[in-house]
């Protein structure tokens, strides 16, 4: 790991969590100097290309900035930083004049801050101070859990709940987090934890099959194709099975997949016969189910009640969230819940954000972050669909 910047400069208010998928970035803007909206210096052009990763929350210090970018276009990101000054000396927020020993330095966590390292030198001059993927996973989760309680919530039949979590019984839980590939990791306290197992039957899965099975050009593209499908056209149900009835003896109803995408085999029909939006439903439900299982039994060989799913898979979908809440209830017999997160993409950059250390007082960033948090949030962008319209009617 680079060494640790010795002054707080702009740069301390940005940090980044570059995945196999999605770069996110989380920065803290000050609010003293222009509105909220015109603070972000986002081209017409940038703007479309990111405005469906654009998330804010306007609080007491300043708007914390949440985008993602496309690994891939990473140059987008690149520019992004680099337009919008938000690595620059000239904005340190203690006003002083950078002295000739500060570095440009930026913490980033996730593989590509070891691929890209050289990338973000050669074009910008900044060291990527390396953070540990799983420590921020779970610092980003443990802060928003803490700061926020308007974060975690279950979902389940079309109806979400907002839950309070009693900071002191927070523990233990398993963080599940569903990115390109999945982590599961039993959180037992701030920074104790195991990466307990994980899948690589993820998001990654989803939107490269789902890519390959529907010419869909993007995942939400493929996200809103899975929303009008019918998934029971190609899975094989157990009242395919059954000639319709349910196998009640071991709890299973007609209606329960006995095998996803089993429909295909004892059909006489090619790929093209098949709907692309079904096939998008199916496999959205293949994975999720799946996702929901492997989670409930981890939970249950550590005897964890609570499991919170995060990563940008989940994108605030109901027919995910419900089918992973379904697993996870019908596998524990409604004994485990599934609860989600607010910022569920999120974690690792804000996890990222809250390792600098506030210069001088030794005060840790991510205190900061829970006082930002729970100083009367309000959110716009992307994730504003989740807010429930109480929440966003207080206009705090
Ligand atoms: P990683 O750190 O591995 O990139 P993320 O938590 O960022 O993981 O999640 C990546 C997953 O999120 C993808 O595999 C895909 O399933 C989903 N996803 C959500 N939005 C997008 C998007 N705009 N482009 C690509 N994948 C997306």
């Amino acid at each position: 790991m680079d060494e640790n910047p010795t002054k707080t400069n702009q740069s301390a208010h940005l940090a980044l969590d570059i995945g196999g998928t999605l770069i996110k970035m989380v920065y803290l803007s000050s609010d003293d100097n222009c509105s909220p909206d015109s603070q972000v210096k986002v081209s017409q052009e940038e703007s479309n290309e990111i405005s469906d990763g654009l998330m804010k929350c306007h609080t007491g210090k300043g708007t914390l900035h949440f985008l993602k970018f496309e690994t891939s276009k990473i140059d987008d990101c690149l520019e992004f930083i680099s337009s919008n000054q938000l690595c620059s000396h000239g904005d340190l927020p203690d006003k002083k004049q950078p002295s000739a020993h500060d570095r440009k330095l930026i913490k980033a966590t996730g593989g590509g801050a070891f691929k890209f390292a050289d990338l973000f030198m050669e074009r910008l001059g900044i060291t990527l101070d390396k953070v540990d993927e799983m420590d921020c996973l779970v610092a980003g989760a443990n802060s928003l859990l803490k700061a926020n309680n308007q974060e975690a919530f279950t979902y389940m039949n079309g109806h979400k709940e907002y839950l309070q979590i009693d900071h002191n019984d927070m523990y233990p839980y398993l963080l599940v987090n569903i990115g390109s590939g999945v982590s599961m990791i039993k959180v037992e306290g701030d920074e104790k934890f195991e990466r307990v197992s994980g899948t690589s039957v993820g998001g990654g899965t989803f939107w490269g099959l789902g890519k390959l099975l529907t010419n869909c050009k993007s995942f939400d593209e493929l996200l809103k194709l899975s929303h009008v499908g019918n998934n029971r056209v190609i899975d094989m149900l157990v009242g395919d099975i059954y000639g319709g009835l349910d196998y009640s003896k071991i709890g299973l109803s007609s209606t329960t997949i006995a095998s996803s995408f089993g429909k295909a085999i004892s059909e006489n029909k090619e790929l093209e016969d098949y709907k692309p939006e079904d096939m998008a439903r199916s496999l959205l439900r293949m994975i999720s189910n799946n996702i929901g299982q492997i989670s409930y039994l981890n939970a249950l060989r550590f005897g964890l009640k609570r499991i919170f799913f995060g990563g940008f898979f989940i994108r605030g979908h109901e027919f995910t969230m419900d089918t992973i809440s379904v697993a996870v209830d019908f596998w524990s017999k409604g004994e485990a819940k599934a609860m989600f997160l607010r910022h569920e993409g999120f974690l690792g950059a804000l996890g990222a954000y809250t390792s600098y250390q506030k210069e001088g007082s030794g005060e840790s960033m991510s205190h900061q972050l829970v006082e930002q948090l729970s100083n009367g949030v309000q959110c716009t962008g992307e994730n504003q669909r989740l807010l429930p319209a109480e929440i966003k009617s207080q206009g705090k």
